[in-house]
């Protein structure tokens, strides 16, 4: 008896040995980010992946009929990883390349993109900054042979069956504040609809005259108290809230009374700097939120 426990103990020693080294290799594949978890079907439905880029924004959008649309790229260290997220998602193309404004932040990466990627039509607001990384980005564009669309409110970006992109904001430039000068994207598809903020505060977003009520809204400027109100969230009436932000950032993004906002309206938060990337698909009736545990590499 006293041997045949022996064997068997040691079988089970084995198997959990197995079984240990088998989650740990699980673990090292998210750690290494060679995005086996990605889920991308974007076959009828709409999927926005909220890529984590630290502190700024890059969003990863495969529309119902299989294009791609990429709000910002991030700093100048992403621009690999998220064309790597791209193509693990299958795709060779970013049909529209929306730049929200021109911050390192939000652009840091795209002329790199611009430059290694196959791009359709940019859209930038007509607003110029002196920045090299801007000049990078236009140079990447001309040497292309691209063309910018100056982004204005009541442009439509495209449209299909029950789809739609459209620009609603800015109304006017804002020279001063580039913020003020984020290109804003409502997107519907069916019953539900998505708000894409940029980094756009209280001035702009009060400037916006379409419909900004949205089930999902892309908080404006990483969650800071200049973009959200009480006021502004009446008119939205989200029920799901993405903030791109950095761990520990320097700015204290988000700001507490943002999240009291977002909190009094029982909407659900979600944080890149707390959930990595995140994505949320709905096929125009249901909303269905997933993270991936991935984060955006930085280029070594
Ligand atoms: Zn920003």
């Amino acid at each position: 008896m006293v041997k045949k426990n022996y064997k068997f103990n040691k079988i089970l020693v084995i198997f959990l040995s197995i079984m240990l080294t088998f989650l740990c290799s699980c673990d090292l594949i998210l750690d290494n980010n060679t995005n086996n978890d990605i889920s991308c079907d974007s076959v009828n439905s709409l999927s926005v992946h909220f890529l984590d880029v630290g502190q700024g924004d890059s969003i990863f959008i495969e529309l119902p009929n299989s294009q791609t649309m990429l709000i910002d790229a991030g700093e100048n260290y992403h621009g690999e990883g998220i064309i790597n997220y791209i193509k693990n998602c299958g795709y060779s193309k970013i049909d529209y390349l929306v730049a929200t404004h021109p911050h390192s932040d939000h652009i840091g990466s795209m002329a790199y993109i611009v430059r290694n990627f196959e791009i359709g039509e940019i859209y930038m607001p007509k607003v110029s900054t002196t920045t090299a990384t801007y000049e990078n980005l236009l140079n990447s564009i001309s040497k292309k042979g691209l063309k910018i669309k100056s982004a204005a409110a009541g442009m439509n970006i495209t449209y299909f069956d029950d789809f739609t992109a459209d620009i609603i904001a800015p109304e006017e430039i804002d020279e001063k504040n580039l913020n003020n000068s984020s290109i804003v994207i409502k997107m519907t598809l069916g019953n539900k609809s998505f708000l894409f903020m940029g980094d756009a505060e209280k001035s702009e977003i009060n400037s916006i005259t379409a419909d900004v009520s949205a089930d999902v809204l892309k908080v404006g400027h990483h969650g800071s108290r200049t973009s959200t109100t009480a006021d502004f969230l009446e008119r939205v009436q989200p029920s799901i809230a993405v903030i791109s932000c950095g761990i520990n950032n320097d700015y204290g993004h988000p700001h507490e009374s943002t999240l009291k906002f977002l909190n009094d309206i029982n909407c659900e938060i979600y944080r890149t700097d707390k959930d990595k990337t995140i994505t949320v698909t709905t096929d125009g009736n249901t909303l269905n939120v997933q993270t991936n545990g991935i984060s955006i590499e930085r280029a070594k």
